[in-house]
């Protein structure tokens, strides 16, 4: 292999531009050419592909979001729009393709490794529901940002003695939910994966206020519901002052923390190791601290799992 070509797609994670410098700098350092592909898959279709230097990716290990932008692009859904990728991968001479984004993304790597081209899929997504790894580039970010976010409600809720709903991303993995909601002490936290009863939220609700609670926080993944509608309906069900937050994408942004940046240099590095070893096709991630990779298509075929120990123990510490 004698070049590659790196892209981040799909919804953007902090850390993945410290993804795309690990990619760079380790190609370099072993006599490899690296090309940036701008805009994810669409950039990758119309050859918007450009050579990267040492010092093209100086500078931006701190930064949140990803210098190489990125994109949705229906197209390479297609198997049209796929060759099409390859033929412009082929025009620049690139061997292997490093792919950063969410299942969307692997996807579109695993439809190129089916057509023979060589890619690996780094885990870049702040929802933490990729298989194969245990935690997700941008994570660990984006749950500070929450936390951050419900320490600053707490302070007002105290103040005005209020309940508070706060709506955090997570489509169909909880794990945002349920790491803040453990993390900040919220009363009650909702996610998809787990049925919830509006009554038990309740009890619990008029529980701690007639035991003189001055707030409380009830934390909401994106795909159980709107959070506006499950304030309403705590209100009109406790007669309790209740106030709904929606964080939407503050979440996305931010400098990168020092366990996302990490975690992007060693899985960006990593990818570069198995395109050197002759290796496509493979997604990679961390496991009990040790860097692993799988077969793309059997890693897609799997399923994440969240933690349900972490789920029970937030119930535990929240009565
Ligand atoms: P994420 O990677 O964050 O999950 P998306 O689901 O939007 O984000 O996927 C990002 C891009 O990956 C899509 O816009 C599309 O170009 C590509 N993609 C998604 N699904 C497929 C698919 N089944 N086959 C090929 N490419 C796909």
């Amino acid at each position: 292999m004698k070049r590659i070509g790196v892209l981040t797609s799909g919804g953007d994670a902090p850390g993945m531009n410290a993804a795309v410098r690990a990619v760079v700098r380790k190609a370099i350092y072993h006599n490899i050419e690296v090309y940036g592909i701008y805009q994810g898959y669409q950039g990758l279709m119309n050859g918007s592909i450009k050579k990267l230097e040492l010092g093209s990716v100086g500078d931006i290990v701190q930064r949140g979001g990803t210098m190489l932008f990125s994109a949705r692009c229906l197209e390479f859904k297609t198997k049209e729009g796929q060759l099409q990728g390859i033929e412009q991968l082929k025009k620049h001479g690139i061997d292997g393709l490093v792919v950063i984004g969410g299942d969307g993304s692997y996807m579109g790597a695993k439809a190129l490794t089916e057509h023979g081209f060589p890619c690996i899929g780094v885990p870049g997504t702040i929802d933490n529901d990729i298989p194969g790894t245990e935690f997700t580039i941008g994570f660990d970010t984006a749950l500070n940002t929450v936390i951050d976010a419900i320490d600053k409600i707490r302070d007002t809720a105290t103040s005005h003695e209020r309940t508070y709903v706060v709506e955090v991303m997570g489509r169909n993995a909880g794990d945002i939910a349920l790491w803040a909601g453990l993390a900040g002490g919220a009363e009650s936290i909702l996610i998809p994966e787990a049925d919830y009863d509006i009554n038990d939220i309740v009890q619990k609700l008029q529980r701690g206020h007639e035991r003189g609670k001055k707030h409380s926080i009830i934390i909401v993944a994106e795909g159980v519901g709107s959070g506006v509608e499950i304030g309403k309906q705590i209100e009109e069900m406790t007669n309790l002052d209740t106030r709904v937050t929606v964080l939407g994408h503050v979440q996305r942004g931010g400098s990168p923390t020092a366990v996302d940046r990490v975690l992007a240099s060693r899985l960006g590095a990593y990818a570069v190791e198995l395109l050197l070893e002759g290796k496509g096709g493979r997604a990679v991630g961390i496991e009990k601290n040790q860097l692993v990779d799988y077969d793309i298509i059997e890693a897609l075929a799997r399923k994440h799992q969240i933690n349900m120990d972490m789920y029970k123990l937030s119930q535990e510490l929240s009565i």
